[in-house]
């Protein structure tokens, strides 16, 4: 499989009329529902192929899940850890971590040239 170096994609939050286009733009995922707490994040897969994936972030007194992410609440330039990947059908699209509103990782593009 390619890999390629690291790479530096902007997390750019959209808001809710606005279109999924670029990766690794994000939108919140809010408590249901009350719409008041954040409780993890939709994202657009930062390889570029168009899938979107979802995290959820651990919070105060519930039970810890595997992988536990995050989130240091800051909302302008978020910082996500620790590292997660984004698998679609089997495949390692993303691997890597959000930090100051930058996914940072190695991607995997099987159409990439070599
Ligand atoms: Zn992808």
């Amino acid at each position: 499989m390619p890999k390629r170096p690291l790479k530096h994609i902007p997390a750019v939050e959209i808001t809710d009329t606005q279109t999924w286009d670029q990766p690794g733009s994000f939108r919140w995922l809010r408590e249901w529902p009350t719409g008041e707490d954040i409780v993890g994040m939709g994202y657009l897969c930062p390889c570029g192929c168009g899938t979107a994936g979802e995290i959820r972030f651990a919070r105060l007194g519930e039970v810890p899940r595997s992988p536990t992410l995050k989130w240091d609440g800051n909302r302008e330039h978020p910082t996500i850890a620790p590292a997660f990947t984004h698998v679609v059908a089997g495949q390692t699209h993303w691997c890597g971590i959000l930090q100051r509103g930058e996914w940072i990782g190695v991607t995997y593009d099987l159409n990439a040239p070599p």
